[in-house]
């Protein structure tokens, strides 16, 4: 199996996740959800992560991420895409300033992290909206 999963849309929150989750299996298309637990357990932390993301395989995408749209109010990452200027630099490969970041190492110590006690940094994951590479910053 090497279906490419690709992230259509993301929420922060769960409920909804599940819902468009539901509505998009209800018509046939296979649904995954990331970060939903961490979110889910720490709700403070759906900012740090990026929000859940509704991924499917990527051949469905277009067809999914347009019934998503038709749903309405989930944030439609092809929207995120037009003023691709996100203040992380720009990425090494395609030189797209779309960059997300994903902090990893998140736990008890990234709770406190995240009300600004910077207790632990944890390494800084910038993900490449456009070419989906990887660039880890210390
Ligand atoms: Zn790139």
């Amino acid at each position: 199996m090497s279906e490419e999963l690709v992230t259509i849309a993301t929420t922060y929150n769960i409920v909804e996740a599940e819902f468009y989750k539901n509505q998009l299996e209800a018509e046939g298309f296979e649904v995954y959800l990331a970060d939903e637990n961490i979110v889910g357990s720490f709700n403070l932390l759906a900012n740090a992560v990026g929000g859940i993301k509704i991924k499917v395989p990527s051949e469905d995408a277009e067809d999914a991420a347009a019934f998503i749209e038709e749903l309405g109010s989930a944030e439609i990452v092809e929207e995120e895409m037009e003023d691709a200027d996100t203040g992380y630099g720009e990425c090494e490969k395609c030189q797209s300033r779309d960059l997300s970041p994903y902090r990893e190492a998140l736990g008890a110590k990234g709770i406190l992290l995240f009300f600004g006690i910077p207790l632990v940094k944890p390494k800084l994951k910038l993900t490449c909206n456009i070419c989906g590479y990887e660039k880890i910053e210390k």
